[in-house]
């Protein structure tokens, strides 16, 4: 079936309207009728060939929501008008110890919503700017969130889940001292999850905009971490940091805020590496630097329940597809609060 999309045919190109295939629906299947889609920085490192290995046509988006509209013959979870969301993850081998783990995330044939191997045309996966999905059952998550919030569920989906994982793996809650540093997509859920777990939140951003919004979002500080008497107040004091900073910076300046045994764990993914940081500034605390990637599908789906069961939901500015590249614009310069999220139904137009 043909149908609308929004994509680019080449790294230093702008997105464009374009005509995309999905595949029949297979046994297993389920097909979505996308209603929102969340704008992710990983979409513009990916479309921009930032990261190795773009394939062209590329139609980003892995914060997709939306109605089922067919199922097929064994995908027995799912019925025609379930809401549901698709996250970053499309496809895993299955079998391996990740994916018996339900750690398809981690999985070494883990195929990603878009710029993923597929025998389906192009031989690419192509993701979320669209207006129709056909995915396997597998990697379909239900949303219990009220209809009306849907739009704002659709970040969840990976700002969300990368957010949540980390929090949960390093056991972050009450009695702990947690930093989220950069308030954007992430950022801005890592605050809001974080102080649902009940755990002490100091927001680290570098705009000084954001101050007043960090302490809504349920920051219970906030440093702007260009003012270093600001950041000297914290020295040796955070069980553990989350960094969500979409480009390179000095990190032993958030090191230097972990208490003995803290660690840091990096999920924003720059396009080139950070300044490599002091191994003293590790040996004599015995801190640590961690990654963490996205989540696997039960984690979330316990993420999303957990959010339905809070209340939580991601701050947005809906945007027509036709938005698409002043949007992300705007996202290199900080300028979003603190999600961009695409109305298919404008896809359209
Ligand atoms: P975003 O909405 O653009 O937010 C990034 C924030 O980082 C900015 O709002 C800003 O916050 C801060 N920042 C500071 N200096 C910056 C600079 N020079 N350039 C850009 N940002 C700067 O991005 P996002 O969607 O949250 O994604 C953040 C990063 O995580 C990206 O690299 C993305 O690819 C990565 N990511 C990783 C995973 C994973 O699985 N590990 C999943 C999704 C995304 P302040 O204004 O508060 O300083
Ligand atoms: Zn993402």
């Amino acid at each position: 079936m043909t149908i609308k999309a929004y994509g680019a045919h080449a790294g230093n190109k702008p997105l464009e309207p374009m005509d995309i295939t999905r595949r029949a629906l297979g046994a297993h299947d389920v097909q979505i009728d996308i209603v929102f889609c969340g704008v992710c920085h990983s979409d513009i490192h990916q479309v921009r060939s930032e990261w190795a290995g773009t394939l062209y046509p590329c139609v980003p988006g892995h914060e997709i929501v939306g109605r089922v509209s067919a199922v097929g013959a064994h995908a027995s979870g799912f019925h025609a008008g379930d809401l549901v969301g698709v996250g970053c993850i499309v496809d895993s081998c299955k079998h391996c110890e990740e994916c018996d783990d339900g750690l398809e995330n981690y999985c070494d044939h883990m195929v990603g919503t878009y710029n993923g191997p597929t025998p389906d045309a192009p031989g690419h996966t192509l993701g979320g700017y669209s207006q129709r999905i056909v995915v396997h059952e597998r990697y379909v998550l239900r949303v219990r969130h009220p209809e009306d919030q849907l739009a704002a569920v659709a970040p969840l989906l990976c700002a969300g889940i990368t957010t949540y994982s980390p929090l949960r793996h390093w056991k972050v809650g009450p009695g702990r001292k947690v930093g989220v540093v950069g308030i954007g997509g992430l950022g801005h859920m890592g605050i809001k999850l974080a102080h649902a777990m009940g755990a002490q939140v100091v927001a680290f951003t570098t705009s000084e905009s954001k101050r007043e919004d960090a302490k809504a979002l349920g920051a219970d500080e906030v440093v702007v971490s260009r003012n270093a008497g600001e950041m000297a107040a914290h020295a040796r004091s955070l069980d553990f940091i989350l960094n969500t900073v979409a480009a390179p910076h000095d990190l032993d300046v958030f090191v230097e805020l972990l208490k003995r045994d803290g660690t840091m764990t990096l999920v924003g993914a720059p396009a080139s590496p950070h300044p490599s940081p002091q191994v003293m500034n590790l040996i004599g605390k015995r801190r640590s630097i961690a990654g963490s990637m996205i989540g696997g599908i039960p984690e979330t789906q316990e993420m999303l329940d957990f959010c339905a069961g809070h209340g939580i939901v991601a701050d947005i500015e809906m945007i027509r597809a036709d938005q698409i590249n002043e949007a992300y614009e705007r996202m290199l310069k900080g300028d979003v609060k603190y999600r961009f999220v695409m109305d298919c139904a404008s896809l359209a137009a």
